[in-house]
């Protein structure tokens, strides 16, 4: 007789099956697929999805979570039975607070939101869009009662990408991040050093970038014995297994940095799934911790590991190798500070490491007001363009560039903005506490390798998966919650010394 765990794993490993199967067809509907698939795929994915849903949902699998919690009553809390038990039965719970009606509607308006946004983008006009982004709020308001909240709405929302993380906590984080972040830019743009980023926008052949781009991510670890690397239009990295961990990327002719910096952070997500221990295999635990950890290993390898001088110190006469026309005449230097270029600019996804963190801030905020309903949608564009001048100093010439940008508000994913600049601080602070526990991953980064860098964070992130919630992983990792201060102190010194300003 199979115990009653026995029978859980055996369902929780079909159902991972399902959901990778259906990750597997949305992968290949962005790397593959003919357009002219679209209808079948979307056919093929509505029913994978509603077949995962129902068998998730379904009063068995409480059964089935609930007799084998309670034959494992007592096992440790670091167990992988406990852990597992802990995330089932939160997100069976939270799968059967959302009503089957509103999924559906949702699904609906989400799908004619987002034409409404490309549309309203292209052509400037935001109250094309704006009749629907009321309808999102409005989603976003009943998803936040459905799931439910103790202190602040927001709470409800942000909970589902950052496990148990209070709104309060993450506004108290980004007050104090805003207080010393702004004087900083403040001094960068009124020092006298400008630097020049001009040699990342000359001519870069597309087939060396694919080679160079494999090359770069070998050098920092990935395996590609158990990756594939693929082009589309919007990059990112999914994992069918931790031995199979895919990234993508897009090329420009004329610009470097989009395929080497996304190759180097997409990178470092699919090298956390790759680091997951083998035991959590086929489970909902092999995967990373939440979006604002994973963002972070994948910030660490783009930013405090590719853009850091010693790393181009080393790797800079290969890239030279393969694009002597544009970069003949520049030193590792020259290129060092070209990638670093930090200055206002109005677009989030082409911001620098420093600026970036405004931008998220910004859309925290704004968020947290249309849900509360102390801002009305009609009034976004002016509350937009206010934040942008007081924390970036520039006003958007128009929505499109303004609040029209981003494809995010065309679904109910509010509370998913905050994690890409949480990842920003969960990275420097797993980097400071990392380089305390073994000094010699800075000598090795200086000398353009990452090996025991990566051997920590396997260790001390990647094999943990999902077991943990973010604020437990780091509590343990470096021994304090969450904090602003490690990312200040890199800040400081890096760019302190880049832009000379002491
Ligand atoms: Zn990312």
């Amino acid at each position: 007789m199979p115990t009653n765990y026995e029978k859980l794993i055996e369902r929780v490993n079909e159902l991972d099956d399902l959901n990778k199967a259906a990750a597997l067809l949305s992968w290949d509907r962005e790397v593959n697929m003919p357009r002219a698939g679209a209808p079948a795929r979307i056919a093929q994915m509505t029913t994978m999805s509603s077949l995962i849903h129902r068998m998730s949902t379904a009063d068995e699998m409480g059964e089935l979570i609930e007799n084998a919690a309670a034959e494992l009553d007592g096992a440790p809390y670091e167990s992988n039975q406990a852990a597992l038990i802990r995330l089932l039965r939160r997100n069976y719970a939270d799968a059967r607070k959302l009503p089957a009606e509103y999924v559906a509607r949702s699904s609906a308006v989400s799908g004619q939101a987002r034409e409404a946004w490309v549309r309203a983008r292209a052509e400037n006009d935001f109250e094309h869009f704006r009749p629907w982004l009321e309808q999102v709020v409005e989603l976003c308001q009943e998803m936040a009662d459905y799931y439910g909240y103790e202190d602040e709405r927001y709470d409800a929302l942000l909970d589902k990408y950052e496990t148990n993380m209070k709104t309060a906590e993450v506004r108290a984080i980004f007050d104090a991040l805003k207080a010393e972040l702004i004087p900083l830019r403040e001094a960068i743009d009124a020092g006298r050093v400008k630097l020049d980023d001009s040699i990342v926008h000359r001519a870069y052949d597309v087939e060396k970038q694919k080679a160079f781009a494999r090359y770069i991510a070998k050098a920092i670890g990935y395996d590609f014995e158990r990756g594939h690397l693929g082009t589309v239009v919007h990059p990112f990295a999914t994992s069918f297994s931790r031995n199979d961990a895919r990234i993508t990327t897009r090329w420009y002719p004329d610009f470097l940095n989009p395929s080497l910096f996304g190759t180097l952070h997409e990178c470092g997500h699919a090298m956390y799934e790759q680091g997951t221990h083998p035991d959590l295999a086929r489970t909902p635990l092999a995967r990373g911790t939440s979006l604002g950890i994973h963002e972070s290993q994948s910030r660490m390898m783009e930013n405090i590991v590719g853009r850091s001088r010693g790393f181009w110190q080393a790797h800079f006469p290969t890239l030279q190798s393969y694009f002597p026309e544009a970069l003949g005449d520049n030193t590792a230097e020259d290129f060092y500070q070209a990638i670093n270029k930090t200055q206002p600019s109005l677009i989030r996804v082409e911001a620098d490491e420093l600026t970036y963190n405004f931008h998220i801030i910004l859309r925290f905020e704004l968020e947290q007001a249309m849900l509360n309903g102390e801002l009305a949608v009609a009034d976004l564009p002016v509350a937009w363009n206010d934040k942008m001048q007081s924390l970036i100093g520039i006003t958007p010439p128009n929505d499109a560039e303004g609040c029209l940008q981003d494809v995010h508000w065309s679904r109910p994913g509010f509370g998913y903005f905050p994690t890409y600049a949480l990842g920003n601080l969960y990275g420097t602070q797993f980097y400071e506490t990392a380089v305390a526990h073994n000094p010699a991953i800075a000598g090795e980064l200086a000398a353009g390798k990452t090996d025991a860098l990566l051997a920590w964070l396997r260790e001390n992130i990647h094999q943990h998966g999902k077991k943990f919630t973010p604020g437990e992983l780091v509590q343990r990792v470096t021994g304090q919650p969450l904090s602003h201060e490690a990312f200040m102190r890199y800040a400081r010194a890096k760019f302190g010394e880049l832009y000379q300003l002491n």
